[in-house]
């Protein structure tokens, strides 16, 4: 959800508007995380949101696999006799598209979510009305369970509709068996949330990664789901580790990925980690390293899509302050 005010999501106009809405309110509000720069920052990508929605495209993968996007987040589906697994289910809105794309694969068996945003999961009860099973971390049930608060976006979340939410909760590591393909889901600690999954297709060496990897631009960090830096960094870390040469990545956002996107991914997290924790231990306020800049370096190459520089710095110091 917290990706909302932003170009990359295929927003209806009415989402855009509400989104904006919203941002500006928040702008007025004294103390409201500094979501006035936010606003100042991107008054226009969030027009253009509305006015260019991006295409949905279905790519195949080879192996029965396709990579679906432009519905919200990246989805991933999996064909087969045993019926279809789906990994994610986009934005509300886009549903009828998603279902249209997903209706090629047959029946569908599971549905996997990467974790609560719901341009992850708006597609859930829909998709579980035709009678997919939904599969998710427990923190990924109790969050879609509950109303929640994002404070990034100064924005409250409903609880989802019962039909919305996961039937099986996990934990720990657990393999799934269908369609000829063993598909590990590997539950991480706190990172871009307290519920994140990570899918690995492990015959067609496949990952989707969720929203643990933003592919060519600035990661969001939710920091009201737990979610934080340290966290992401050791995600990655793991990730690049169950990665060979040849190893294909769906992340949350952007374009599919090599192990080598990945690792570029991984050094910059880690340089941003350093450089957040000795302006945290300087004792540095949100507003100075915002405005020092500290992503600079970056900005040309990660700040054109997804989060802004000044977003992307806002967000994720404030997280490491919690
Ligand atoms: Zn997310």
């Amino acid at each position: 959800m917290p990706e909302a005010p932003f170009e990359h999501l295929q927003f209806t106009r009415r989402e855009a508007l509400r989104t904006f809405t919203l941002t500006l309110g928040a702008a007025a509000l004294p103390g409201a995380l500094g979501i006035t720069s936010v606003r100042a920052a991107t008054p226009s990508p969030t027009a253009a949101a509305s006015a260019t929605p991006a295409p949905v495209v279905s790519t195949s993968l080879g192996d029965k696999l396709n990579l679906i996007s432009g519905v919200g987040g990246n989805i991933a589906l999996l064909a087969g006799a045993d019926g279809a697994l789906v990994v994610d289910s986009g934005i509300v809105e886009a549903v009828a598209k998603t279902q249209s794309e997903l209706a090629k694969a047959g029946p569908l068996a599971l549905l996997v979510n990467t974790h609560w945003h719901y341009d992850h999961v708006g597609g859930n009860e829909a998709i579980a009305r035709t009678g997919a099973r939904i599969i998710a971390h427990e923190n990924c049930r109790q969050r879609m369970a509950t109303e929640q608060f994002v404070e990034a976006y100064n924005r409250k979340i409903p609880p989802s509709p019962a039909g919305a939410l996961p039937l099986v909760t996990i934990n720990t590591p657990t393999t799934l068996h269908l369609n000829d393909e063993e598909i590990r889901l590997l539950p991480v600690l706190p990172a871009h949330t307290d519920g994140d999954v990570i899918v690995h297709f492990q015959k067609a060496d496949l990952i989707h990664t969720g929203d643990l990897f933003f592919n060519g631009g600035y990661p969001y960090i939710d920091y009201s789901s737990r979610g934080v830096l340290g966290g992401l960094v050791t995600a990655i870390r793991d990730l690049v580790a169950m990665t060979g040469a040849k190893t294909r990545i769906i992340p949350g956002h952007g374009p599919l990925a090599t192990p080598a996107d990945l690792k570029s991914y991984l050094a910059f997290l880690e340089t941003m980690l350093d450089r957040f924790s000795k302006l945290k231990a300087e004792g540095k306020s949100v507003d100075e390293v915002v405005a020092a800049a500290p992503s600079k370096d970056f900005d040309e190459r990660l700040g054109q899509r997804f989060l802004k520089p000044d977003q992307f710095v806002r967000i994720t110091y404030t997280g490491m302050l919690k």
